[in-house]
C-alpha cells in the first residue's frame, strides 16, 4: 500500500507540492508559495484553504513586510500526521510513535530472546499492536509504519534480501505487515534509515552529501548523495563494515578476513578484551569482571574506560583507529560534507572520536583534511527508529 492511498488529500500533485514546501520552509506566506511554484495565486489560495479545512496547515501570525500589508504566514500542523518507526536491532526492538517533527509521543522497547527472523517478526507485530493501541487511546491516526533492520533490504518492495545474523533470505516483511494492518509500510537497512533520519531531523539537517555510520553488534553505513539515499544497484551500498582494515585479521561473518566489523564491532572489542585478560594483561579490568574474563561485556568495558582503565581505553582507541582507516578510504571515494557516528557505540563515542579523527586526518586525501565534519548523530539512541519513521515522511513529502 502506498502512503498516498491513506492520504487521499495529498494525491493531487500540486497539493502535495504545496504541503511539502510549507513543511520545508517552516513558515511561508501564500504570495511566496505562488512565487516559488509558479502556480496562480488563486490556485494557491484554493489549495491552502482545503489543507486548512483538513487540519494539515494553519495560519501562524503575520510575517515581516517593509511596505504595505503584512502577509499571513502558514505552517504545517505537526500533530496532524503520526507515524510509527521501528528499529529491529540484534538483541532488542525499539519502536516509537512520532509526529511530523519527529517528536517522540510514545516509545517502547522489547528484548529479543534470540536472533531468528521468526522471533523478530513475532515481536514486530507485538510492538505495532501496542503502539496502535496507544495511538487509538490518544485519538491520533497513524499514516504508516517505517521499519529498519540489519541486512540487505530491497527498499522498493520492502523485502529482506539477506540478513546473515538472522539467517534470513528473501523475506517479504513489509508486504505482510502492510496487508495485516492495512497501512503503508516502508522498510530499509538500519544504517540507511539512520542517515535519512539524521538528514531530516538530526545533525545532518540540510547536508546533501552525508555518511552515517552505525557501530554496534555489526557495522554499516547509510550514504546520502545529492540529498538522496544511495542504495546502489543491488541495495548493498554503504557496507563499510566489510571494508578491509587488517590484511591478516580475524575471520568475518561475511567469509573474508580483517573486515572493519571483525575488529571494531561491539562484539569484536569485547572478545579482544576477554582474550587479553586471559593472557593476564590487566588485573584492574579483571577485578571488575569478578575475576572471570568471560564475564566481560560492553557495559563493564564502558565503566572501566570511564574510570580510566588503560586496557579499556586502549581497546576503544583501537576502534577509533580501525574506524578511521575505513572512513579515510570511504571519504576518498565519496567526498562527504559530514560523517555522523551512531549506534550502540554512542555511550563511549567521545573516547573513540579523537583517535578516529586523527587517523582520518593522517590518511585521507589532502584536500579533505580538516574539512569533513566527523561527529556523533544528533538523535542519539533513537536515531534508527526516527529514521525508520522518516521512510514514511520521505514518501509523504517527496512523492
Ligand atoms: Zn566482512
Amino acid at each position: 500500500m502506498h502512503i498516498l492511498d491513506s492520504l487521499p488529500l495529498l494525491r493531487d500533485a500540486n497539493r502535495s507540492w504545496i504541503f511539502s514546501l510549507i513543511r520545508a520552509k517552516g513558515s511561508i506566506c501564500r504570495a511566496d508559495l505562488a512565487r516559488q511554484t509558479g502556480l496562480h495565486p488563486s490556485t494557491i489560495s484554493r489549495i491552502v484553504s482545503s489543507l486548512m479545512e483538513e487540519g494539515l496547515v494553519r495560519e501562524n501570525g503575520e510575517g515581516p513586510n517593509a511596505r504595505g500589508r503584512k502577509p499571513i504566514m502558514l505552517s504545517v500542523v505537526k500533530e496532524a500526521i503520526h507515524v510509527v518507526g521501528i528499529a529491529v536491532e540484534s538483541t532488542f526492538i525499539s519502536a516509537i510513535l512520532v509526529n511530523l517533527e519527529a517528536e517522540v509521543i510514545e516509545k517502547l522497547e522489547i528484548k529479543l530472546c534470540d536472533q531468528t527472523m521468526e522471533t523478530a517478526t513475532k515481536e514486530i507485530y507485538t510492538v505495532i499492536d501496542d503502539l496502535l493501541k496507544r495511538a487509538e487511546d490518544r485519538a491520533v491516526v497513524i499514516y504508516g509504519i517505517g521499519l529498519a533492520m540489519h541486512g540487505i533490504i530491497d527498499n522498493d518492495e520492502g523485502i529482506c534480501l539477506f540478513a546473515p545474523a538472522r539467517r534470513a533470505e528473501e523475506v517479504p516483511v513489509a508486504k505482510a505487515i502492510s496487508e495485516h494492518y492495512q497501512l503503508p509500510v516502508r522498510m530499509d537497512n538500519n544504517a540507511n534509515a539512520m542517515a535519512l533520519g539524521e538528514r531530516w531531523f538530526g545533525n545532518g539537517k540540510g547536508i546533501d552529501n552525508l555518511l552515517a555510520i552505525k557501530v554496534g553488534q555489526s557495522i554499516g553505513s547509510g550514504v546520502i548523495l545529492r540529498g538522496q539515499l544511495f542504495s546502489g544497484s543491488h541495495y548493498s551500498a554503504g557496507e563499510i563494515g566489510h571494508v578491509n582494515v587488517l590484511s591478516d585479521g580475524p575471520l568475518c561473518t561475511c567469509g573474508n578476513y580483517g573486515c572493519l566489523e571483525s575488529v571494531a564491532s561491539i562484539e569484536a572489542v569485547v572478545s579482544k578484551g576477554r582474550l587479553r585478560m586471559k593472557r593476564g594483561e590487566d588485573r584492574e579490568l579483571l577485578a571488575l569482571t569478578g575475576n572471570d574474563p568471560d564475564a566481560l561485556n560492553f557495559e563493564i568495558l564502558r565503566n572501566a574506560a570511564e574510570l580510566g582503565n588503560s586496557l579499556a581505553l586502549h581497546l576503544l582507541s583501537e576502534v577509533g583507529t580501525h574506524l578511521g582507516l575505513a572512513l579515510a578510504n570511504t571519504m576518498n571515494i565519496l567526498d562527504p560534507t559530514a560523517v555522523l557516528i551512531g549506534g550502540e557505540i554512542l555511550p563511549v563515542i567521545d573516547l573513540v572520536l579523537p583517535k578516529m579523527r586523527e587517523i582520518v586526518t593522517a590518511r585521507s586525501f589532502r584536500i579533505l583534511k580538516n574539512k569533513v565534519v566527523i561527529e556523533k548523530v544528533g538523535l542519539g539512541q533513537d536515531a534508527v527508529a526516527v529514521g525508520a519513521a522518516t521512510l514514511i515522511f520521505e514518501d509523504l513529502f517527496q512523492p
